[in-house]
């Protein structure tokens, strides 16, 4: 076992095929890691069970290993780990710092919409904090009627807690965490033991993983796992939030894109270098940006 060293990885969810968008991504975690001669670790975030798909798992080792990737075996597997994020949850719970909320998606979209205008995050409009406010016997009530709930963060109490944090990446420095801007952030889900937020961060923690390399559109994101690896007492690794790719109309690469998926791409009789020199990166690629070749790549940033 390597003591010190670059560990990066690549954290796909297997909902979809990979498009472009994850080849990038993948690739640049792998690049970094080898350059460093570290190691590079594959994990799915699988724990969505009603959108994940055990074809989507197999075509993601299969695009990988197409693109010349190789990951330490055997890949990390979240739905593997729900107890794991499980005692994660109780700590929390323990500083009193986790509530059951009752609220449906409409009814927070509502609320939200009735008090405020803030910017959206990725899962919506911002928590407005309804069901902070509950009383004990409120919430053994609709326990008892039977109310699935899901857990939120008290993010206020929280950053009450570790004070003022920071993080660092790549391109935007030092980042004061700003993890207020979601409000209270959902832990555990109605239909799932846990969340995105607690299980990533959970998890390179557990995979000691150096070098979080991921896309810009999580780079918010980062706040709220900042304030969790401060809770939990986890290491904070350096993070790479880079740009996203965009297609031809301007648009990011999604799961929509199905022509651009890398099995489409592969099935019309594209090579792995062909993937490596449209996303500017891969075997070779490094020294074409450094000598400065037209039309290549994106470096990271935003
Ligand atoms: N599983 C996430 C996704 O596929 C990425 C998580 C991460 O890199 O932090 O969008």
């Amino acid at each position: 076992e390597m003591s010190v060293g670059v560990i990066s990885r690549f954290a796909p969810s297997p909902t979809g095929l990979l498009h472009l968008g994850h080849a990038y991504s993948a690739l640049l975690a792998h690049e970094l890691a080898q350059r460093a001669q570290g190691r590079f670790l594959l994990r799915l975030e699988d724990i969505d069970s009603s959108r994940c798909r055990p074809a989507f798992v197999q075509a993601i080792f299969e695009d990988l290993a197409w693109l010349g990737l190789r990951w330490e075996e055997p890949p990390w597997i979240q739905s593997r780990r729900f107890a794991v994020y499980r005692a994660a949850l109780d700590r929390l719970d323990a500083m009193g710092l986790l509530y059951p909320c009752f609220c449906t998606r409409k009814e927070i979209e509502a609320e939200a919409a009735r008090r405020l205008s803030a910017p959206h995050g990725p899962e919506g409009p911002p928590y407005p904090g309804t069901c902070r406010a509950l009383s004990a016997e409120e919430r053994a009530a609709r326990h008892q009627a039977g109310q699935p709930a899901c857990l939120r963060l008290d993010v206020a109490a929280a950053l009450a807690r570790t004070g003022p944090l920071t993080w660092h990446d790549a391109t935007a420095g030092e980042v004061e965490a700003t993890p207020l801007l979601f409000g209270d952030v959902v832990l555990a889900r109605k239909d799932t033991p846990t969340s995105y937020h607690l299980a990533v961060t959970v998890d390179d923690a557990a995979q000691g993983v150096t070098d979080v390399v991921r896309g810009r559109d999580l780079f918010e994101a980062t706040h709220v796992h900042r304030l969790l690896q401060a809770l939990l007492g986890l290491p904070t690794p350096r993070y790479h939030h880079h740009a996203l790719l965009v297609g031809p109309d301007g648009k990011r690469y999604a799961k929509r894109d199905q022509s651009l998926t890398l099995a489409a791409l592969r099935a019309a009789g594209e090579r792995a270098e062909d993937i490596w020199r449209r996303v500017g990166v891969g075997p070779g690629e490094q020294e074409k940006r450094k000598a400065g070749e037209a039309g290549l790549p994106r470096p990271l940033g935003p």
